[in-house]
């Protein structure tokens, strides 16, 4: 057996063709670098995608600060508690503190690792104002029953779909659902890429003006709108202090391209998920669950669980597969056990146990575009060899 090392295969790589590249130089030599034509193009794009002429899409510099829109617009505030999942990354969390807010983290379904609707329903309290259900990998999460639940108590809805472009449910698009608001992230290695970047999609148009405001320093541009032949051009009002969140035209540029890539990289990704369900069928390992029939998962990621009749730990799981040369990671390390929520809500293992058992045993393997069969292949042999194959 020829023992020729192979080059490292990283855990994720951005596809990044020479159309995206052209229209970023477009961008450079056009003079207009920041927001402009290309965002707003973008944003166009994006709502047209979604296939919903009702939607409006907002392009942000990144999905935390979509989300962080998103809340801000809604009026959530000081005094106000926000239920989300333990198993999620920080973004989801932060931002809720961010508007002097409160975070309650509720478990996961174990078959799903999304948010249980049920315990999101135990955990409602009279300061409760909304709910932000993660798509974890890219799999729905259960929003028939979530929003069912939030039109019960009278609260707000945002999806955090950082891993959801593009995912459906019921054969709807996730960010059409009646939630209200749904945030898509443009991180690097996530399912399309402008490198940092997000966008937040509404229907409410009330909440669409102030996320707008609020995206550039609270500057209200109505003023041009209502008065554009009167005000000078250097005019403008400040009605609140607002963020720096606004999308660049270089990162637009990229995005103009990644989003008519997005299916066949949807395709690409979910033909590898199916590869690797096909080779780990019969091991001790328990593989992610597919999305319903008729339905997309974007496959973000392919977390895979070690399973309880595996001979060896996850810690152990992954050190052996850096050493065969593969990259891999943990999603996620659940926001109960890191010091900042553990300390300030007190919290414990054992109120998270199927996030708990579920981190113990998860390993995120390598589901990227750019993967070859072979690639794919390696990736299968390292896993088999690990578990002592
Ligand atoms: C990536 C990610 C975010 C944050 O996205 P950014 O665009 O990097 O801000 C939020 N939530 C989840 C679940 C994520 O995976």
């Amino acid at each position: 057996m020829s023992t020729q090392p192979q080059a490292f295969l990283p855990y994720a790589l951005p596809e990044i063709g020479e159309e995206e590249i052209t229209e970023v130089v477009d961008a450079l030599r056009s003079g207009w670098i920041t927001t402009g034509p290309k965002a707003r193009q973008f944003e166009h794009d994006f709502s047209a995608f979604l296939g919903d002429s009702s939607l409006h899409s907002l392009a942000v510099n990144s999905a935390t600060a979509g989300l962080h829109l998103a809340l801000e617009g809604l009026g959530v505030g000081p005094g106000d508690e926000v239920i989300t999942t333990t198993h999620t990354f920080t973004a989801t969390a932060e931002v809720v503190r961010y508007l002097g807010a409160d975070v309650r983290l509720v478990d996961i379904d174990p078959a799903t690792l999304c948010i249980d609707p049920k315990l999101v329903e135990a955990a409602i309290t009279p300061r409760t104002k909304a709910i932000m259900p993660v798509h974890y990998a890219g799999l729905a999460a259960d929003m028939p029953a979530i929003l069912a639940i939030a039109q019960r108590h009278g609260l707000k809805v945002v999806e955090d779909a950082a891993h959801a472009l593009p995912s459906t449910q019921g054969g709807r698009l996730i960010g059409t659902l009646d939630s209200d608001a749904t945030v898509f992230s443009f991180y690097a290695n996530k399912t399309m890429t402008t490198g940092e970047g997000g966008m937040l999609v509404t229907r409410d148009a009330e909440l669409a003006q102030r996320a707008r405001v609020m995206r550039l320093h609270g500057m209200n541009r109505d003023a041009f709108d209502r008065f554009t032949a009167k005000v000078p051009s250097w005019y403008y009002e400040v009605v609140a202090p607002g963020f720096k969140y606004n999308l660049t035209d270089i990162a637009a540029a990229m995005g103009l391209h990644q989003l008519k890539k997005v299916r066949a990289f949807q395709q690409r990704r979910a033909a590898i998920a199916a590869r690797f369900d096909m080779a780990f069928a019969g091991l001790p390992l328990i593989t992610p669950p597919g999305p319903a029939a008729g339905d997309l998962h974007a496959w973000h990621l392919y977390a895979l669980r070690l399973g309880k009749d595996a001979a060896i730990t996850r810690d152990r799981f992954i050190e052996s597969l850096f050493e065969q040369g593969i990259g891999c990671s943990v999603h996620y390390i659940p926001l109960h056990l890191h010091p900042y929520w553990r300390d300030r809500y007190q919290l414990q293992a054992a109120q998270f146990p199927h996030s708990q058992l579920a981190y113990e045993r998860l390993i995120s393997l390598p589901i990227y575009t750019r993967m070859s069969d072979a690639d794919v292949d390696r990736v299968i042999a390292a896993v088999r060899r690990a578990l002592g194959g």
